[in-house]
């Protein structure tokens, strides 16, 4: 893999462009196999609203800080 340029990690949520400071992983089963791992990125004020979405539906796995996030996600 070729080296890129540092990415600017905005967060996820709607007309948010604050920097990510965490990343809700989640996976839904109906739609995703056990191997995939999405990634929504969020910044401190959306964290909890990102985490609580998936989490109500049953679809979140963990909640990471982005500098913990692997390459094999997203
Ligand atoms: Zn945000």
């Amino acid at each position: 893999m070729t080296s890129s340029p540092p990415q600017r990690l905005v967060c996820s949520a709607k007309a948010c462009r604050a920097r990510a400071t965490d990343a809700v992983v989640w996976r839904n089963p109906a739609l995703h196999a056990a191997s995939r791992r999405k990634v929504w990125l969020a910044c401190q004020e959306h964290r909890e609203h990102l985490r609580d979405f998936v989490q109500l539906r049953g679809f979140l796995l963990e909640v990471v800080p982005v500098d913990q996030l692997t390459e094999a996600d997203g």
